[in-house]
């Protein structure tokens, strides 16, 4: 066996080796272990057997090659023929089997007592407390004071099944995901543009685009593969970065536009007059295709590039020069994440995004679209099959044909479909405020570091009368607040699928055991139902692999339709499947887009321009509040709020050990901050004790926050976007300043263990 220094040179030399080929990762790992000091795996780690799957990191949904040895997983590494990564994979990816072996995972049920501490408990006594104290609210204040938060983590399967049971089911009337923090604007934009939350792309359209437009979007970082599909381009492709820092994907554009926080839609407009003025517009499409356009050119007259230089901060000649690079192009595609998403007017910014492909015909055709990259392994699926916002399928709750259809589809009395549409995420929080809700169940998701201010997400949890967490880890910060703690399988240790973002349905497979009592979510979702004495509604929902034939009934006929798919077990030698995939007359293509006939999902058949005047940030920068906080992903080797990167030895080493803010020089030394020195930020709501990292490649007068530490979220602001209900992360007012030796010594952040 390895000793721990052995594995620590071992983990050094690979940690080299990713910082060498900055993050891409290739089969010459698996072609020359030895090379890497992999080569000499004990015996029983030998594999012999592999298996396909995708990753459950992002929104990518690379195919992975799991490494098994008697049928369980011993290593992994990407799969070379897999049509979305070829062969390469992130750090994340590599290391996911690696965060299932924690000695923090969640083993058994905790179920915490009248003297506020948890025991131990068997599943028949968590889930006949958790059936009680729920049905006990329910019966006192009504069935819609019980709700559920849910995730992009878990299956397809798994969601749908979570959203029946508790709506039709368990009687709640509200539920949402997390995906409302990265995905609601791209949803509701989409919806409204196109008539269903459509997004019209394949990955192939980065390597055959010959302007490739990145608004809010650090794909290098947040989507390393598809920035590898961005670098095959052939065609020397223009690359304009809208984004106010000079990023990683920034410092590769062929123009980056330094916006002013959140001025981007100022600058989308000021694009769509020069884009007018140039005359490099698409009118045969227009006409045919799409509805507003007059509307829509009246709108921007007053944008001239003046006006937009004034209001981003860039030049007029810069706005000019990237509206000509736009026109030049044959294949103009623009494609937008969650620097977009995550802001006050997300919605009619990727909107703008949309008019854009729109007006310029770029859409439907290789290389072109307006294209959304979500971020979780599966909040496509959560977006078409959660029941949460949208009822199942993309329907709508409201809609009594859309009821009746789905009650018939699943053979669920019509009464048991609720006629009332889910509150949001935020309406959900302001429910347990008021005591409206009593009892709330969070599934895979950790709001206690996640959601947007945090000051008050504690208080407001702390008014529950039961909070039931369900979870890997018994250690997230939401986790340690729960009343009932039920022990959750991960990624790989269940089967299922997910729906990655060019709409590509891919499988996931158990190769590994999961630790203790834990069960699969599918499982612990059947016992809810079972428990609540509403099982029989859901007998036919057995299996993972039955809950898909129940998901392509309710697809037939929709945008969404994979009826062709005859069996999911096919998937992965299918290079998995994107939507739509009819059973009749299937195209057969591996990579395909949507709008290739002009038609869109409106009962016209027609795209909507649509658009309002930008609005002012909500907390600008002010005497006392000098600076403007920006947040985002810190490394390819972070996910999220690291309940599971801060597993891997060599993920924590491919990224700082200390949270930091990323400062410019100048503003750093006209307040004495020594580069790597302690600092604290400070908003109006909270503060936080990070290093600085003094660097030019953020503007003066901004700083930036990695939004990987739990104290991130102690500083930003409660607002969101009208339309989507999706938290504005990336803006808000702060001030910094150099850290007493106190404040460094009494603050968590000093330690290593995140
Ligand atoms: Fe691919 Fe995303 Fe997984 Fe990385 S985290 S391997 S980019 S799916």
């Amino acid at each position: 066996m390895k000793t721990e220094s052995d594995r620590n040179t071992l983990i050094e030399r690979f940690a080299r080796f990713l910082r060498a080929r900055n993050g891409r990762l290739t089969r010459e790992l698996l072609r020359e272990p030895g090379r890497f000091g992999l080569g000499q795996l004990p015996a029983a780690k030998v594999p012999d057997a592999t298996t396909e799957m995708v990753c459950g990191f992002c929104s990518t949904g690379c195919g992975m090659t799991v490494h098994l040895r008697g049928g369980q997983a011993v290593n992994i590494s990407p799969t070379t023929d897999y049509p979305v990564n070829q062969g390469t994979a992130c750090p994340k990816g590599w290391e996911a089997l690696t965060v299932l072996d924690a000695p923090d995972r969640s083993t058994v049920p905790l179920l915490r007592g009248t003297d506020g501490r948890r025991r131990q408990v068997e599943w028949g006594e968590a889930m006949t407390t958790m059936a009680s104290r729920f049905r006990s609210i329910q019966a006192a204040h009504g069935p819609q004071s019980v709700a559920f938060l849910s995730t992009g983590q878990i299956t397809t399967e798994e969601m749908a099944l979570l959203g029946a049971v508790a709506k039709f089911g368990m009687g709640m009337v509200h539920g949402d995901g997390n995906t409302r923090q990265c995905m609601a604007t791209a949803v509701v934009a989409y919806k409204n543009a196109f008539g269903f939350d459509a997004p019209p792309f394949t990955y192939q359209d980065l390597e055959e685009s010959d302007c490739i437009v990145l608004i809010g979007a650090n794909p290098c970082i947040a989507h390393p593969v598809l920035w590898e599909r961005v670098t095959r381009n052939p065609h020397s492709p223009e690359i304009l970065v809208i984004d106010p820092r000079m990023t990683e994907t920034a410092m590769a554009a062929t123009l980056h536009l330094s916006v002013r926080p959140k001025s981007d839609l100022t600058l989308l407009y000021g694009l769509a007059h020069e884009l007018l003025k140039q005359n490099a517009i698409d009118g045969a499409f227009i006409e045919e295709h799409t509805r507003g356009f007059d509307e829509f050119a009246a709108f921007v007259q007053q944008f001239d590039a003046d006006r937009v230089a004034d209001a981003t901060g860039l030049s007029a000649q810069t706005v000019r020069d990237a509206a000509l690079r736009i026109a030049r192009a044959r294949r103009a595609s623009f494609w937008w994440t969650m620097g977009v998403n995550q802001s006050h007017q997300g919605v009619k910014t990727a909107q703008a995004a949309i008019n854009l492909a729109l007006m310029t015909g770029n859409i439907g055709r290789p290389g072109t679209g307006a294209n959304s990259i979500t971020g979780q392994c599966n909040a496509m699926g959560s977006r078409l099959f959660s029941n949460t916002t949208n009822l199942l399928g993309g329907r709508d709750f409201t809609n009594p044909a859309d009821r009746a259809e789905v009650a018939a589809l699943l053979g669920i009395p019509y009464e048991r479909i609720t006629a009332q549409p889910s509150w949001s995420y935020d309406r959900i929080l302001d429910g347990v405020r008021s005591g409206e809700i009593r009892g709330l169940w969070i599934i895979a998701t950790n709001p206690a570091h996640s959601w947007i201010d945090q000051n008050s997400f504690r208080e407001t949890l702390a008014k529950l009368d039961f909070l039931v967490v369900q979870d890997m880890y018994h250690s997230t910060e939401t986790a340690v607040l729960a009343d009932l703690l039920l022990p959750a399988a991960g990624w790989g240790e269940k089967e299922g699928t997910f729906i990655n973002s060019e709409r590509r349905v891919g499988l996931i497979k158990k190769v590994s055991r999961a630790p203790g009592l834990a069960l699969s979510d599918f499982h612990i979702f059947k016992l809810a139902a079972a428990y609540y004495g509403c099982g029989a509604l859901f007998e036919e929902w057995d299996s993972p692999e039955s809950v898909f034939q129940i998901l392509k009934r309710l697809s037939a006929g929709r945008p969404c339709d994979i009826t062709g798919i005859a069996d999911y077990r096919a998937l992965d030698q299918a290079g998995g499947v994107q939507w739509p995939y009819p059973s009749e007359n299937p195209d057969l293509s591996q990579e395909r887009r949507l709008f290739a006939d002009g038609r869109f999902y409106h009962s016209d058949g027609r795209a909507r321009f649509l658009f309002e005047q930008p609005k002012d940030l909500p907390e600008p920068a002010s005497t006392s509040y000098p600076f403007q906080l920006l947040t985002g992903r810190g490394s390819a080797a972070q996910w999220h709020t690291q309940t599971r990167t801060a597993k891997s030895d060599v993920l924590r080493k491919l990224h700082p050990r200390d949270p930091y803010v990323e400062i410019h020089p100048v503003d750093a030394k006209a307040l004495g901050l020594t580069p790597g020195g302690w600092v604290v930020v400070e908003s109006r709501r909270g503060s936080a004790v990070v290093r600085a990292f003094v660097t030019p490649t953020i503007p003066t007068g901004q700083i930036f926050l990695p939004m990987h530490d739990g104290s991130t979220n102690l500083l930003t602001l409660a607002v969101f976007d009208p339309e989507s209900r999706q938290p504005a992360y990336k803006a808000c007012a702060v001030r910094i300043r150099a850290a007493r030796g106190e404040e460094v010594r009494g603050n968590d952040n000093t330690s290593t263990s995140h």
